[in-house]
């Protein structure tokens, strides 16, 4: 990429220039990023972000690369993440400051041990602190946001602000924080509960993930958010004859039909063409239109309409 050496050199944290983001994606999918970034610290970060709004380079933010697909094409700019460097994790009382790089995984293990509760059902959830809080990820009745107290974003200029968790709109799968603000660290509080009860919660939402999920292939989760609370993206595709479709080596699940797999060598058209093919037939049959729950970066606009 354009300045690419002096982006190389300025860096302290890494820097991989022209870097396939199907090594940073739970899918294995996407072309390659112009610099794919781990910033060292804040200020490594406020640099990188100078540099980026100073020279007009696209810069996008990501996390662990769980809910995303990228295009085959990659993406023109730059791709930054805060995991392996932002993450300090502190447990004081009920109370739990992170830093956005912690994987989300690690983070619960921890406020289980403490005997803390609030959390423990989102043990199986890939992904960093970071993904989580701008995916308002949840499984098993939890949601991140439920203990939530503040964040710190840091802006495309720099600037630090924090927010509330009052601030900012959680939804199903949602959250209203702006797309050109990094997240960098939060703080929650928990609630104090026995061993026996966390233990107890936890291991009924692990079984109940192991039941119903293709874990032992590449996916993204799943793929479209449910329409209605009551009535499952899943069962709408299964219910549209569709699980087992293959394109490639992309196939909607045969285990769990919003989970659409990489068994190897899919490419990121295979997975759109199987996302049209089910957006189109289930509108036809059912009148719904599907939203995508997976996050995209590279594609055209459009691309994704039945
Ligand atoms: C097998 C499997 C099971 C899953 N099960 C669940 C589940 O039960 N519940 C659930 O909610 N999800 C589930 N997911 C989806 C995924 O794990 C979550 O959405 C996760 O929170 C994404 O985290 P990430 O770090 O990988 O984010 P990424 O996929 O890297 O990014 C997701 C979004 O967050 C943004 N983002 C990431 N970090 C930051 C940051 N620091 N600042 C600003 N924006 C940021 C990105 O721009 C993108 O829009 C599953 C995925 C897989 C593969």
């Amino acid at each position: 990429m354009e300045f690419g050496e002096e982006l190389e050199k300025m860096v302290n944290g890494t820097c991989l220039l022209n870097e396939p983001m199907s090594r940073h994606t739970s899918y294995g999918i996407g072309g390659p990023a112009g610099a794919y970034i781990t910033p060292r610290d804040r200020d490594d970060l406020r640099r990188i972000l100078h540099f980026a709004d100073e020279q007009n380079i696209p810069v996008f933010f990501i996390g662990s690369g769980s809910n995303l697909l990228v295009a085959d094409e990659g993406i023109n700019g730059i791709v930054i993440t805060l995991i392996k460097s932002f993450n300090k994790l502190e447990i004081k009382g009920c109370h739990i400051y992170a830093e956005t790089g912690v994987m989300l995984g690690h983070m619960v293990k921890h406020c289980i041990k403490q005997k803390l509760t609030g959390l423990e059902t989102m043990i199986g959830v890939p992904g960093t602190l970071g993904g989580a809080l701008m995916m308002n990820a949840g499984a098993f009745g939890s949601e991140i946001s439920n203990c939530l107290q503040n964040v710190d974003v840091m802006t495309l200029t720099g600037k630090i602000k924090q927010y509330s968790v009052k601030d900012i709109d959680f939804n199903y799968r949602h959250s209203s924080f702006k797309k050109d603000e990094i997240i960098m660290s939060a703080n929650f509080v928990l609630k104090k509960a026995t061993k026996q009860e966390i233990m107890n919660k936890r291991a009924k939402a692990s079984a109940g993930r192991k039941e119903t999920q293709p874990l032992r292939f590449r996916s993204a989760g799943s793929l479209f958010k449910n329409p209605k609370k009551d009535v499952a993206a899943g069962y709408l595709i299964d219910k549209a004859g569709l699980k087992g479709t293959h394109r490639g080596d992309a196939e909607i699940s045969e285990k769990h039909a919003n989970f659409f797999v990489n068994h190897g060598k899919a490419n990121a058209e295979d997975i759109v063409f199987l996302i049209r093919l089910a957006r189109k037939t289930v509108e036809k049959k059912f009148g719904i239109n599907l939203e995508l729950e997976v996050k995209t970066l590279g594609f055209k606009p459009g691309i994704f309409e039945s």
